[in-house]
């Protein structure tokens, strides 16, 4: 396991894991206007999730100038990204509440001594 390189064009920066991979799509890059919807999502494979989970697989070849082949290389990666990432740590990276920090405050309280 080499690690995880961004696939974003002039970048080709590494990570250890693929969270970290992620968030630095979310903070480094700027945002990719979805050419069906117009909807802007961060670039890398936020943008590829969108565009796949949101829209057609016709859709995405007539707007993205796609094939067959593209679509199947995306889909890969959404793959393998998918097995690898853990929610849990991707949220922590781009900073928001995570459920379990607000069930603990919950139940256990802070006590004075
Ligand atoms: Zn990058
Ligand atoms: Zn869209």
């Amino acid at each position: 396991m080499t690690g995880w390189e961004c696939a974003i064009v002039g970048c080709g920066s590494t990570f250890e894991r693929v969270e970290a991979l992620l968030a630095h799509q979310v903070a480094d890059h700027d945002p990719h206007e979805c050419e069906v919807c117009g909807e802007s999502v961060p670039e890398g494979y936020f943008a590829i999730e969108h565009g796949l989970d949101e829209h057609t697989r016709a859709e995405y070849v007539r707007f993205y100038d796609g094939d067959a082949a593209a679509i199947r290389e995306r889909e890969r990666v959404l793959e393998e990204v998918g097995d690898a990432l853990d929610p849990d740590v991707l949220a922590d990276l781009l900073g928001e509440d995570t459920p379990d920090a607000v069930d603990a405050s919950d139940v256990a309280p802070a006590t004075t001594s």
